[in-house]
């Protein structure tokens, strides 16, 4: 059997190893030159880490956990206005989770897939066909025939714009931009130490933290009603960012000005079916949670577990396609809603928001709290992938 994806990212790469160790021909084209270092931080939890833990990657993936002992909130001239102890939301979920950068992850998977799969760069698709077998033509001018194609592209998806239209269709806009780029400091390094450090101010979010390769990385997020992105993402963060003190100016200023700046809208993907015939979608490109919800690397990697699972049991492409959505879909949608309510708190719009917001983080620090915030987190907790020992990497 043979199957081409579309878009070695998380999804992707995790299929590729899946299928490939079930004996599949496995064509993987991924429209950058090669893999992307840094990007921003991520928490890997849940079905991500259970994913993780049963290829054999926790080893690697540890070894690239960065250590942030507290989300700090500060005030415009570093004065400290409440935050939470990182251990705390571990033990939450006890111990599994780690901070990964996402350029970090992507690079534990590619080292998994490593002399196994040939991976072809700077290629996409352009052109799809399906009847018994799926056809495409790729960006290089060849042809190729499978038996399964599948959209891993992300949350700009081209699988799916070729295959089910317009991303104008699906695409939920949730009213933010985000941002982020990596940094060499060492003064700013001093200055956060081993903090996740956060500056706001309502509708807009500046944060800075360490990364384990003794570099930085700064995040951004801000309300807009527009979702149109600007036409020099560097100056407008400028813009919109200068005036929020002097440690976020000084990080604006080693802004990188190439392209190694991540900027872009803060959006779901909602579609009533993820797959036609031997064509499907998995991770952003048919379900992206946001980064509202925190979990879209961790459903991108369970989703392609269970795809895996599914096509494991023998009953035929099309029926695995059908048992794939049959078991994410719940979750996925359980998620979305939760990063849709998200949203409020992480970047408050609002004064009153955002004193709630202090008062519940210096609740957090009281006895009993650790009780509340598992009540809170449990949902998170939960994991599509029930861990079968079959499954389980030799
Ligand atoms: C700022 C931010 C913070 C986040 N925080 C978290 C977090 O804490 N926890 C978490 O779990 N998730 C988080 N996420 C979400 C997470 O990064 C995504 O959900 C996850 O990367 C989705 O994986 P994917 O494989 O579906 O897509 P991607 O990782 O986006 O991979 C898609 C791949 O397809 C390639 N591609 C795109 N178009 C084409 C094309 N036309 N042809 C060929 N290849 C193509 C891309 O280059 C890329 O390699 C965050 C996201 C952002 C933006």
């Amino acid at each position: 059997m043979k199957a081409i994806i579309c878009g070695a990212g998380i999804a992707g790469l995790t299929l590729a190893w899946w299928l490939e160790r079930d004996g599949w021909d496995v064509v993987l084209v991924e429209r950058e030159d090669g893999p992307r270092a840094g990007g921003y931080m991520i928490d890997f939890f849940g079905s991500g880490y259970d994913v993780a833990e049963m290829m054999g990657l926790l080893p690697e993936l540890n070894k690239a956990h960065t250590r942030v002992a507290e989300l700090s909130y500060v005030d415009h001239n570093e004065h400290g206005e409440g935050g939470i102890a990182c251990s705390r939301v571990a033990s939450v979920f006890d111990g599994r989770i780690l901070s990964l950068m996402r350029g970090a992850l992507e690079q534990a998977l590619l080292d998994a897939v490593k002399g196994r799969i040939h991976i072809r760069y700077g290629t996409t698709i352009e052109q799809v066909s399906d009847g018994d077998a799926v056809t495409v033509r790729l960006s290089d001018g060849s042809v190729q025939r499978g038996d399964l194609l599948v959209g891993a592209d992300g949350v700009h998806s081209r699988v799916r714009e070729l295959v089910f239209g317009s991303q104008e269709r699906y695409l939920r806009y949730l009213g933010y931009h985000a941002a982020s780029f990596v940094l060499r400091d060492d003064e700013l390094g001093r200055r956060v130490g081993d903090r996740f450090v956060m500056v706001g101010v309502p509708g807009r979010q500046a944060g800075l933290y360490p990364t384990n390769d003794g570099r930085l990385a700064a995040s951004f997020i801000h309300a807009s009603p527009d979702r149109a992105i600007p036409q020099d993402p560097q100056q407008a963060l400028c813009k919109l960012y200068g005036n929020l003190g002097g440690l976020v100016r000084w990080t604006l200023r080693q802004m990188p000005q190439d392209g190694e700046v991540f900027y872009d809208q803060v959006a779901q993907i909602e579609m009533d079916y993820w797959s036609r015939g031997s064509i499907v979608l998995i991770g952003d490109a048919c379900h992206a949670v946001s980064l509202m919800a925190g979990q879209g690397a961790s459903l991108a990697a369970g989703g392609a577990f269970v795809l895996a699972e599914e096509l494991r049991t023998g009953a035929g492409v099309g029926r695995a396609i059908a048992a794939y959505e049959r078991r994410m879909r719940p979750f996925v949608q359980d998620r979305q809603r939760t990063g849709r309510k998200t949203a409020r708190w992480f970047v408050p719009t609002e004064h009153w928001r955002m004193t709630a917001r202090r008062i519940a983080f210096a609740a957090a620090r009281l006895p009993g709290a650790t009780a509340v915030l598992r009540a809170a987190f449990s949902p998170l907790r939960d994991s599509v992938v029930e861990r079968p020992v079959e499954a389980r990497a030799a």
